[in-house]
């Protein structure tokens, strides 16, 4: 049999950037004001701030500026509290929250302090809303990033099949509600279902987003199947076991260089969206 197509998620993002980076400077020419995105970093988990000293630097970059608001040790109120100060601060035009944000503060009611035109990471209640109904509005990124590689690769959902392995508000429940947007036929698993291989055996689109380590295996990929593997596991391992999985797919991302680098591509374009928005262009 031969093997899968590659999606080149790194190449795909970078034309991503690219073109958001010139839309960034047409913007800040015309208007003299340069999109602005806000990270919010509560507490200190070395991979949290990581992830944001990444976004801050790709932001510069694209020639996006950055405003970092650092809360090392916090509560949910003085979180809102902050939150809603960038919300209503017209120089900023989105807003990122770190997360994990840590067990002791409520994670919704933040996400919910963030208005809905500056949220470039799609966590609001308002933002699924539309990214479910088809709607304009911003999406969650990483799934947002999965359905541009799917249009990039010619990959038309309606009809299909499609499988999403994972429920999670930021990654599985989105990708799956964009799929049945696009008229795909969806069916979510979780950690409850029962006999996981014989679903993903029915799946012409598959999307792993576990967190468990080639979790997903080759010998239940349906032949030709288009495979995502948003899993992201210690030593560059997805959720889905490449080697005999790429010998049944027709098209797989791989790990890493796959969906991966299309999330902070997502993000920086949804800035300068939101930017463009709010600065009237
Ligand atoms: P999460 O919040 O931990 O959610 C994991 C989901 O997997 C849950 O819905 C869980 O089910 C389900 N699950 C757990 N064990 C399962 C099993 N044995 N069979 C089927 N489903 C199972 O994780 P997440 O934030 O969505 O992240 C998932 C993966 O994507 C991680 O590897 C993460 O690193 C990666 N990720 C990558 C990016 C990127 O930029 N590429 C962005 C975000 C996340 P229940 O709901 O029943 O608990």
């Amino acid at each position: 049999m031969s093997q899968a197509r590659l999606i080149d998620g790194t190449s795909v993002a970078r034309r991503i950037v690219e073109d958001t980076a010139k839309r960034a400077a047409d913007l800040t020419e015309r208007t003299g004001t340069a999109p602005c995105l806000a990270t919010v970093l509560v507490g200190e988990d070395p991979a949290s701030v990581t992830y944001v000293r990444m976004k801050r630097n790709r932001c510069r970059k694209a020639g996006i500026e950055s405003r970092q608001v650092e809360l090392p040790a916090t509560t949910t109120e003085e979180l809102v509290g902050a939150l809603r100060a960038l919300s209503d601060d017209p120089g900023v035009h989105g807003i990122l929250l770190q997360h994990p944000i840590g067990e002791h503060i409520d994670e919704r009611a933040a996400f919910e302090a963030i208005a809905p035109e500056k949220d470039v990471d799609g966590v609001t209640f308002a933002s699924f809303a539309t990214m479910s109904f088809g709607l304009p509005g911003f999406v969650s990124c990483t799934p947002g990033g999965i359905m541009r590689l799917l249009d990039e690769y010619g990959v038309d959902p309606s009809g299909k099949r499609a499988v999403v392995v994972g429920r999670s508000a930021i990654l599985g429940k989105p990708a799956g509600m964009l799929l049945l947007a696009r008229d795909a036929t969806v069916t979510y698993c979780h950690s409850r279902t029962r006999d996981l291989s014989s679903v993903v055996r029915e799946a012409d689109i598959v999307v792993a987003a576990v967190g468990r380590p080639r979790l997903v295996r080759g010998e239940d990929i349906k032949p030709g199947a288009v495979v995502i593997d948003a899993g992201y596991n210690p030593g560059n391992v997805g959720d889905v076991d490449f080697d005999s999985a790429v010998e049944r797919a027709g098209l797989i991302t791989p790990v890493p260089g796959g969906v991966g680098p299309m999330t902070i591509a997502t993000l920086l374009e949804q800035t300068v969206d939101a930017a463009a928005r709010q600065l009237g262009v």
